[in-house]
Formats: C-alpha cells, structure tokens, sequence
C-alpha cells in the first residue's frame, strides 16, 4: 500500500538523493556554519496536517530547499558550540541501512541484537569492564546517568523499591557530585522519585575537580546526622571546561564507604581510544557505571549514548518484567534472552548500534583516539593564543578539548564585559563563519569553544579566534 508503485522511480529518486546528501557533506566547509530559518520557510513549514498524497520528488525537493540548508552546524568544521560531535559520511550511510532493516531493538533474536551487544563488548573491553557487566545503549548520556542513578538506587534499597517506591523513613539517601556537574544529573534525581535534594552540589577546586576530602568529610557528616550516602557522580570531563575528577581517590573512597561509583563521561570517556589521554582517566575502570555518548566525541550520528554496569544482575533487577505479550522463548524469534528492554525505559528502541559498528569499525580504534588528540591539541592551540593575545583572557585553564575565555578591553566593566561576550557569540553565529557558545565560568560570563569535530583544523582554530577579535573591536569601535 505504502511502498513504491514505480520501483525504477523511485530508485532513480533514492540514488539522486543520496548523490546530493554526499555533496552536502563533501562540501560543508564551503557554506555558512550557520544561518537563520527565514521567516517564510517556518511558516511553510508549519503547514496544517496534509490529508492528501505529494508526489515524492516534490516533498524531497521541498526537503532540499526548505529543510537542508538549515543544518543547526555541528556538521561544519568550524562549530565548536556545546558539545556536538560533526558525524562521518559513514554513519549517515549506517542510518540509512539501519532505517532499511528497520529492527525494533527491544530484543528477540536477529542480527541488530548481536551488534548492539558486539558494541557493547568493544566498550566494556575499553574500559576494563567484567564480562558480567550490562550495557545497553539509549539517547544520550542523560538517559544513561538516569539509569545509572536507578540501578545504584536498587542496590542500596533492594529491587523492592520498584514496588514501595523511595521513602526517607530509613534517612535520605544522599549522592555527591560537583558543581561543574551536567543539569541532566540532577534531572535524574528529581525525575528518580529520589528528589534533588539528595543530591549534594560541592565545590570544585581551581582545576574545576571535585575534592575527594571534601566528599569524604560530607560522607562522614551525612552518616552522623541519619542520612544514607549511597553514590558519587565523578565527572569524566566536565561540560563546562572539560575538566576530569580525580576518578581514582573516588573510586577509593566509594570503595571504602560501599557507595555507588557513577561516572558521567558523556565527551570526555571514550577519550580512552587515545593513548595520550587515557592516564587521565585513570579511575575509570573502578567505576560501577559509566555513561558516555557514541554522538560526541566518537562522531556517530545523533542519537546514540551508552551506559555500561558493573553488576548486569542488578541492572536487570532494575528494569526487567515479562508480561504476558513479551514472553521468552527457548527458540525461534522470541529467544536470545537477555533483552535489551530488560535494561532500559524503553521498549521499542531503533538499530542506533549500526552506526556506532560502522564508524568503529570503519577508522578503528587508534584513529578515532587520534581525531581526538587533534581536537586537544587544537584547544591547546587556541589557549596559547588567547594567551598571547592581550584582547583575550583564558577563564579557565585548557585541560581537555574545552576553551574557556573572553575578549576584553581596557575600561570594560564586568557588565559590558559579559553583555559584549554574549554580544561577540550571537554576532558570529550569525556571520556564519563559526559557531561559539557561551558559559559562565566561576561567574564570568565566558565564551566557550568545544572541539569535538573531526573536520576541524589547526587553521579553523586560527580563523575563528580571528574572526572574534575582529567582532570585538568591531562592538567597541
Ligand atoms: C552532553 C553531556 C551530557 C548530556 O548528554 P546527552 O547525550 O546530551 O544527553 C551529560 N554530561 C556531560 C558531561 C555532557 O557533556
């Protein structure tokens, strides 16, 4: 009913589309980093719910004039705003297969299954993991840490508490975390029935780390007055300024206080592929789970995060049920137990696994770990010439792939600094030339550069700091 009267055609459509999508990538760098959505195309967009048939080639050329050229950037090889991975050709490809398999990856038997788990090996091997640990790959790392903060929720409770919910009778279980930490963790505990409340924000020292004295000291206090510490979030790579706790003290003092060891590692994790960067994670491989996304630094196409768990049996404990519709089977389709579905919120779930195998498999490895000692050296880069550059000042010292600065001039108060740093963001965005962010470091407003982009350049990295000296002293002229 739905597929294609005209094979020939639509063929002919598809292998046009595809040649188009290819060029598109071949030739991002040479189009704006960004540009607006016109007025006109939104409001055609917002069209009522179209109850009659379009011929394809007229909505795919819609598509390509109306949809296409307002990409939100990443793909460039000068955006550096957020954290956004710029994807492969590659693992547009993958989509498109896995879109042509179109598997639902809650479980059963067939071949998406084995790759989801193949990847999820690939990691736990990365990372030190035992073969009894779970992993199962969701949205993001928001997902992830909220699964995380379920599972070390039925470790200190039981897998009860699904049944009794959290109740604070038996003291308030309390986690500790930075303040450098991502929003998503404390989403996590709102949204975990456990209340943010139970999720201690501490300091940071002047590398932007938790203290792990400080957590100890807390710990300690928690216990004295009735409070149940059960977890601590250490961050691998803050989103801020991409700084690393220090994972290993963590891991000791969760070790010895029996808490929960989560690790956000959302970026900065899978930093593990190169040799240069993975001491800095040392600690890692202690943690009971780590979150960390395939669509960042590992340039797979969004969406695709992953968590992984030490303990699978508690993981499972978590979330499997088997009502009647899902029942297993010993063979045949409904097999290959465990499923994914036992690991997760959700039941029906896409092949995200395909285009994390491809890229992964496609460069290995090394070369994925030396696209990001590039992106690092290229923030080394930038640092030093912020540093050398008297209109600008570093906020933060460079540690990872993060730059946080600001552009200043004699005379400028802190107001008209942090309205013309926000000012010098919107201007360039809108230039196209480069794509920027902005943050507030240690209550600076600051503007913030993440290079997880694979296209990037040392000479993007010149460009884009020139092309925000020279709005600058354009705002201030
Ligand atoms: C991006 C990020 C998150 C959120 O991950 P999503 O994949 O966007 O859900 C969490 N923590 C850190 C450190 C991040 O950089």
């Amino acid at each position: 009913m739905l597929d294609p009267q005209d094979w020939q055609a639509f063929r002919a459509l598809a292998h046009a589309a595809l040649d188009d999508a290819m060029a598109y990538l071949e030739g991002v760098r040479e189009r704006p980093a960004w540009r607006p959505v016109p007025d006109e195309v939104q409001a055609r967009l917002a069209e009522p719910l179209p109850q009659d048939p379009t011929p394809l080639q007229a909505v795919y050329d819609e598509f390509a004039q109306s949809i296409m050229p307002y990409h939100s950037g990443n793909i460039h090889p000068r955006f550096f705003g957020w954290v956004q991975g710029s994807g492969t050709p590659t693992g547009a490809l993958a989509e498109l297969l896995a879109a042509t398999m179109n598997p639902n990856v809650g479980g059963r038997n067939h071949g998406a299954v084995y790759v989801e788990r193949a990847v999820i090996g690939w990691f736990r091997e990365l990372f030190g993991f035992p073969e009894a640990a779970s992993g199962v790959l969701t949205v993001g790392t928001s997902a992830a840490n909220l699964i995380a903060v379920l599972v070390a929720r039925t470790k200190i409770l039981g897998p009860h508490v699904r049944e009794t919910g959290v109740n604070i009778e038996g003291g308030r279980l309390i986690a500790y975390t930075s303040s450098a930490t991502h929003s998503c963790v404390r989403r996590a505990f709102e949204v975990s029935g456990l209340g943010s409340a139970s999720l201690r924000v501490l300091g940071t020292d002047s590398l932007h780390r938790i203290d792990p004295t400080t957590v100890a000291r807390m710990i300690a206090e928690d216990r004295e007055i009735g409070n149940r510490p059960f977890m601590v979030i250490g961050n691998a790579g803050t989103v801020d300024v991409g700084a690393i706790d220090p994972l290993d003290e963590l891991a000791e003092i969760c070790a010895r206080e029996e808490l929960w060891f989560h690790v956000d590692g959302a970026f900065g994790a899978t930093a593990m592929m190169a040799p240069s960067l993975a001491p800095k994670l040392r600690g890692i491989e202690r943690a009971d789970s780590i979150a960390f996304d395939f669509h960042k630094w590992l340039q797979a196409p969004y969406d695709a995060g992953c968590l992984l768990v030490r303990d699978g049996e508690l993981h499972r404990e978590t979330f499997a049920s088997t009502p009647n519709y899902l029942t297993r089977m010993p063979r045949g389709l409904a097999s290959a137990q465990p499923w994914f579905t036992d690991f997760t919120l959700d039941l029906s779930r896409s092949f995200r696994a395909l285009k994390v195998w491809f890229t992964i498999k496609e460069h290995g490895a090394k070369r994925l770990g030396e696209a990001m000692e590039a992106n690092v050296r290229q923030a080394r880069l930038f640092g030093d010439l912020i540093d050398a550059n008297e209109a600008f000042e570093l906020l933060a010292p460079v540690q990872l792939n993060v730059v946080c600065f600001r552009y200043r001039r004699d005379g400028m108060n802190e107001a008209e600094l942090d309205a013309g740093n926000d000012e010098i963001v919107i201007r360039l965005q809108e230039s196209g030339e480069a794509v920027v962010s902005s943050t507030v470091v240690s209550g600076r407003r600051a503007i913030r550069i993440c290079i997880v982009n694979q296209r990037t350049t040392d000479d993007d990295v010149r460009f884009t700091l020139e092309a925000i000296e020279r709005i600058g002293n354009e705002l201030i002229a």
